[in-house]
C-alpha cells in the first residue's frame, strides 16, 4: 500500500513509503520560488506559439487517451507523437495561428481534463538530485508578479499532481532526467 504522507521539516517533503516490497521508504524533496505572486487570468497566452517562443505543449499517454475519451476525437486528430521527450508520448497540435487545438474563442475547451503541463504553467519542475526538484517560472507569463504571493501549499498541490511522473523520473540520475514540465 502507498502511504503518502507530508513533512515539513527542512521544506516541504514528499514522501513514500512501500510496505508491500523490499523498495523501501524513500523522500522526495522539493525546493520552490520565495516570494512570488501569481494568478492565472486565463489569457491563454500560454495555449499557443508567441512571437518570441515555439511552445511545445506536451501530453503524457494516460492523458491523450482521457482526452480522446472524453473528446470521442482520436489521438492523431489532436496530437503527434514525440521522440526523446520522454515520459511525454505526445506533442499537441497546434492550429495555423500556433494556438492549441483545444483553444476555442480563447478559452480552454478541455479545461478538467487539461494536460498536466498547463495546469503547471507558468511553473516547471526539474530534477536536482535522485530525490530532490526544483520549481522555477517564466515570466513570460504576465501575470507572474500579480495576484496573491504564492505559499507552499500552492507548489505542495502541484508537486502531489506529478508525483507519478516523479516517481518514473527519480529512477534516473538527474542529469539524464528530463525537465517534468515545460
Ligand atoms: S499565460 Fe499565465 S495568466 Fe495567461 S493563461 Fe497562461 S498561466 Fe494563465
Ligand atoms: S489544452 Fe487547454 S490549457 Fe492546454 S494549451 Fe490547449 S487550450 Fe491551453
Amino acid at each position: 500500500m502507498l502511504n503518502v504522507y507530508l513533512s515539513w521539516k527542512r521544506g516541504f517533503q514528499l514522501s513514500y513509503k512501500r510496505k508491500m516490497n523490499a523498495v523501501g521508504p524513500y523522500t522526495l524533496v522539493f525546493e520552490y520560488p520565495r516570494s512570488v505572486n501569481f494568478m492565472c487570468e486565463r489569457c491563454a497566452i500560454c495555449c499557443g506559439d508567441t512571437e518570441v517562443r515555439t511552445r511545445r505543449i506536451l501530453v503524457l499517454k494516460l492523458e491523450a487517451k482521457r482526452i480522446s475519451k472524453k473528446t470521442g476525437k482520436s489521438i492523431a486528430e489532436f496530437a503527434d507523437r514525440t521522440v526523446g521527450s520522454e515520459p511525454y508520448a505526445y506533442e499537441m497540435r497546434k492550429d495555423t495561428n500556433g494556438k492549441c487545438v483545444f483553444l476555442r474563442s480563447n478559452e480552454c475547451s478541455i479545461y478538467g481534463i487539461r494536460p498536466l503541463v498547463c495546469t503547471f504553467y507558468p511553473f516547471e519542475l526539474k530534477p536536482t538530485g535522485s530525490n530532490t526538484f526544483v520549481f522555477s517560472y517564466t515570466d513570460e507569463c504576465p501575470f507572474i508578479g500579480r495576484g496573491p504571493e504564492l505559499k507552499k501549499e500552492y507548489f505542495g498541490k502541484l508537486f502531489a499532481r506529478s508525483k507519478a511522473l516523479i516517481k518514473r523520473t527519480s529512477n534516473k540520475r538527474a542529469q539524464d532526467a528530463p525537465n517534468l514540465l515545460d
